[in-house]
């Protein structure tokens, strides 16, 4: 059988990890106790996770013509993912997360860099790819206007569209309308909730995944339903949301009812927080069907 088309349109960054006994204060200089690097950014992460579970993927975004970049597209390209459609933007660094972290607490600089240059006039040219597309997967670390754009194609040509509204940016009516699934977590969902009318919230409640950590998620399709996530041993939670969307996308598009793919995403979710790094233990087809047996 044909397997079915999944396109991400987002983020593309490289972590910078920094470990601290402490962190620095205005003009100090303190000494790290050790550095990685980890590719990130959510469109990466959830078209990584996508991928690992079989999807065929494609990815809409850009990096910059430097180092990161390159490693980036090699990243993905190792995951089977169509790289065809990621810009490599001269000029401009690739969009890096700067993270500090010492014990729990941690600092973070995001610098967007060329993520931002994904831009309505960039979409444009790749309309087609959204069009053939069975399902199309959005965040919020590109121009809102290029999402906004991405859900239009999508929804105007019969795609699924699911959104990730993370990082949280109030949210257009029309991309209201255009999206099928929002996938906030909790605390993404009390922003959205408090940017929406009285009238409007039990409509959007009812294109709402909730995600809600160790918990799972709750959907609202005839009032609230909780849909009891998997226990795992945490060693890193970070990515866990990236796993669960790219999952949630997978599962619907291999024909699960909303219900039987959120449990297939919970299961790839919790798999993924066993290992370190976003796209550390993102699992595969075979090891979620085996967490949930
Ligand atoms: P985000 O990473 O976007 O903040 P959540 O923390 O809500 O999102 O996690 C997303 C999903 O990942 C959850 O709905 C759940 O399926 C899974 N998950 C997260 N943390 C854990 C955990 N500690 N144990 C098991 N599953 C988890």
């Amino acid at each position: 059988m044909k397997k079915k088309k999944i396109t991400v349109i987002g983020s593309i960054n490289m972590d910078l990890v920094t470990k601290v006994s402490r962190i620095p204060m205005v003009g100090e200089t303190v000494m790290g106790e050790s550095f990685y690097t980890t590719p990130g950014g959510k469109g990466a992460n959830q078209a990584v996770a996508a991928a690992r579970l079989g999807a065929d993927v494609s990815m809409i975004g850009g990096v910059g013509d430097d180092v990161f970049g390159r490693e980036l597209i090699a990243n993905l390209k190792s995951h089977s993912i169509d790289v065809t459609k990621v810009g490599i933007f001269p000029g401009i660094s690739t969009g890096i997360a700067s993270i500090t972290l010492s014990g729990g607490d941690n600092s973070i600089i995001v610098t967007p860099g060329a993520n931002h240059l994904v831009t309505t006039d960039y979409l444009l040219k790749h309309k087609e790819a959204i069009a053939a597309s069975d399902c199309v997967i959005l965040q919020l670390e590109i121009p809102m206007e290029t999402v906004m754009m991405a859900a239009s194609i999508a929804k105007n040509h019969g795609a699924r569209v699911i959104l990730n509204p993370a990082p949280f940016h109030q949210l257009p009516e029309q991309l209201l309308n255009d999206v099928d699934y929002l996938t906030p977590n909790e605390h993404e969902q009390k922003q959205l909730l408090l940017s929406l009318t009285e009238r409007r919230k039990e409509d959007i409640a009812k294109k709402c995944i909730v995600t809600k950590g160790s918990r799972g998620v709750a959907i609202y399709k005839d009032g609230e339903e909780e849909i009891p996530g998997y226990r795992v041993e945490a060693a890193d939670t970070t990515g866990a949301g990236d796993t669960f969307n790219g999952a949630l996308a997978f599962a619907l598009s291999e024909g699960f009812g909303l219900k039987e793919a959120c449990r297939f995403a919970n299961a790839a979710a919790a798999l993924s927080v066993t290992k370190l790094g976003a796209q550390g233990g993102m699992p595969t087809r075979g090891e979620v069907e085996d967490l949930m047996e």
